[in-house]
This record gives structure tokens, sequence and C-alpha cells, in this order.
């Protein structure tokens, strides 16, 4: 058995290596770029500096299964993600949540606020903010207010170009408000930055002598047999777009290399409120890379256009969906062709998930 794998990031690259290693298959992996690891691509910068090429990736996870694959290709620092955001000039930390009280609001009120909290809620909930403003109590109701309007609304609006109404709520489920004291932006058992950075992470995964590499290549351009094929790929470009195009946000990172050892107190700073940009991600932090310069990236969000900027973030919303739908429709009709990933699954997965989702497809092609 040839199997054609089309596309080299972390779903590619796990689904690769299990069928090189688990089932002793021959492999071929390309990917149109001339990088492997796709949008988790990593470099070291002339200063020693590890730039996440396509804006912070953390790894974090619950998922043991994951957690024990990965691992075999990397050690993981013991960073914990935070993520301050910039709220009328006052750094706080981002989930919203006790510790941002006492950030933003006098003592006092920032007291009877966390009271009236505990009293309604659980301590250590999570609640997403579109279900956090359903209130009946006034300070409540005000905080409510307050959290969307200075974290949620313009941020929000300026990553999706749209209200955030009208982003699907498992977006900003992501980011809820979290009734606890815990800092943390992730809450898993499992998280950190891999030593050698996500590239080399790829690139172990793809050592092994079933898997051969062939980056600067197309698939339309691929010429050679295979038995089965893997698409990691947009799902839309594999049908030629004959539904339509599948929506994408894209993002545009403005680097700026700086003369100075610090620019920020943290990895990623959020401005929700102020500037064009969503946030900056300074990126020594991660490894702890020490240099008297320092590398930092804004990021703006913009509209995916085709041969303009990349695909970064699939919009999940009803239309969509109903489009997706069709492709995955006809996709059924194909033998021996399975689609996963980001793009090929049309889904706003994490590195984790977006594993676990290839070791899944994995153990049902065994199966088969
Ligand atoms: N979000 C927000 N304000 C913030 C951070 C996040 O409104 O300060 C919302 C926004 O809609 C964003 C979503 O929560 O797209 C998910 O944020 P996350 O940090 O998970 O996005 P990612 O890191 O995947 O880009």
């Amino acid at each position: 058995m040839i199997n054609l794998v089309v596309g080299a990031g972390f779903s590619g690259a796990t689904i690769a290596r299990k069928l090189a290693e688990d089932m002793n298959e021959k492999v071929i992996i390309i990917d149109a770029k001339a990088h492997i690891a796709g949008n988790a691509y990593d470099y070291r910068d002339r200063n020693g500096i590890m730039i996440h090429q396509y804006g912070s990736h953390i790894f974090h996870t619950n998922l043991e299964n994951v957690w024990q694959f990965i691992r075999r290709f990397t050690d993981f620092n013991t960073y914990m993600h935070k993520v301050i955001a910039v709220i009328d000039g006052i750094e706080t930390t981002i989930p919203f949540n006790f510790r941002t009280l006492y950030d933003v609001f006098p003592e006092t009120m920032a007291k009877r606020m966390e009271e009236k909290l505990l009293a309604h809620f659980e301590y250590n909930k999570k609640v997403p903010i579109l279900e956090f403003q359903k209130q009946d109590d006034d300070d409540l109701k005000f905080l409510a207010n307050y959290v969307y309007e200075k974290v949620f609304l313009h941020y929000t609006t300026k990553q999706w170009g749209v209200s955030p109404n009208e982003v699907d709520g498992a977006v900003t489920a992501r980011v809820p408000v979290y009734l606890s004291c815990d800092p943390r932006y992730f809450q898993d058992k499992y998280q950190g930055i891999p030593s050698e950075g996500y590239a080399q992470t790829v690139k172990n995964m793809l050592d092994h002598p079933n898997i051969e590499l062939r980056l600067n290549t197309k698939f339309s351009d691929f010429k050679g047999t295979y038995d089965r094929l893997f698409y990691t790929g947009p799902i839309d470009e594999f049908f030629d777009y004959k539904y339509g195009e599948l929506p994408y946000r894209s993002v545009n990172f403005k680097l700026e290399e700086l003369d100075i050892p610090y620019y920020q107190s943290n990895a990623v700073v959020n401005y929700p409120c102020n500037y064009d940009f969503t946030r900056i991600h300074e990126y020594k932090y991660y490894l702890n890379d020490q240099s008297d310069r320092t590398v930092i990236a804004k990021e703006y969000s913009e509209a995916f256009k085709r041969g303009k900027n990349d695909r970064y973030y699939p919009i999940p919303n009803e239309n969509n969906a109903a489009l997706y739908q069709k492709y995955l429709d006809e996709a059924k009709y194909l033998s021996n062709t399975y689609f996963l990933g980001r793009l090929g699954d049309y889904k706003y997965y994490d590195m984790d998930k977006a594993i676990n989702r290839a070791l899944e497809l994995f153990e049902q092609i065994k199966g088969e």
C-alpha cells in the first residue's frame, strides 16, 4: 500500500507516522509550502529567538493519548500560557476572572461583585459571555455589559469582521468569563512549548524510513500513484470549488525587531478596545530565549482571499456548515480518500484536537 498525505502539518504528520510505523506502509507526504508543520511552523531568527511564523502556538491538552503520542517526538518546557489584556490602559488577565475585577474596579465595588458572583455561580465555573449576559441583578448586569464591551465586542469585531452575536457561540466560548483566581489561559493538565520548537517536532514525526517528504509540491502537480489519499488541504479546493468557496479569516503579522531586551510583560498582550491589531506577540518568552534584542508581531485580522494570503480560521456558522456538508456528501462517493485537519474538516481545531482526529482516523482505517 502506498499512501499519499497532502499537507505536512500536525494532522498530516500524525496520520503519516501511524501508517508508516504501525502498519509498515509506505507514505509520501507533500506540502505546497517550502516548510513542514503547517501554521505551527517556527524557526530561530538571527537573534536566536524562536519565531512562530503564523502566530503564537501553545500546546495544551487533556487528551492522554495525544500527550503520550506527541511526547515521543519532543520534550516540552513547563510554560503555562497567560494572556494580558489592556483594558482602559490597565493591564489585566484574560479570561476575565476574579483578579480582573480587582484590577479594573475600585476595591469595594470589586468585592461586591465578587460576592454576588459567588452567590450566583459555582466557584471555578466557566461561563460563556453570551450566557453571562443573561443576568437579573443590576450589578451583575453592569458587569456583563462591561465584560462584553471591554473584552469581546471590539476584539471579536476586529477578529471576525462581524459582531459577537454573529460569531458562533463556540468561538467566543473559547474565552469564557472564569469564576476563579486561576490566571492561566488554559486549564489543561498538559501544556507547554516543544523544547526545540514545532517544526523540529514535526520533523521528528516524519523521520521514519517508510516516509518520504516532498516540499514545494502541490497536489495538482503531484505525479505518481497511490492507493489511499489523506487530504489535509481545503476540501472546497479539492472539489474545484464547485459549490462555492468556504470562507476563512486570515491574519497578517507585522514583525518588528527591536533593540531592547523586552517590549512587553508577557508573551501575548491583547488590545480588545484600542488599535487595529488584535494582539501583540513577543516570541522570546516561549522558550525563554536570551537576547539583547526582541521580536514582536502585531496581529491584524483580515478576510481570506485566495492567492493573496493564507487560511487560518474556518468561520463556523450555519451557512458555512451547510456548504461544507455539500462537500462532505460529495466526498462520500470517493473511495480510499479521507479528509482531515482544520482545512479538510473545516473545523477550528486546536493542535491536540487535530492530532486526535488523525489518531481516530487511523484507528478507523486499521479496522477496515
Ligand atoms: N476573544 C475576545 N477577546 C479576547 C480574546 C478572545 O473577544 O481578548 C474572542 C474572539 O472572538 C476570539 C475568540 O474569543 O476569536 C477565541 O479566542 P482565542 O484566543 O481562543 O483565539 P485563537 O488564539 O485561536 O486565535
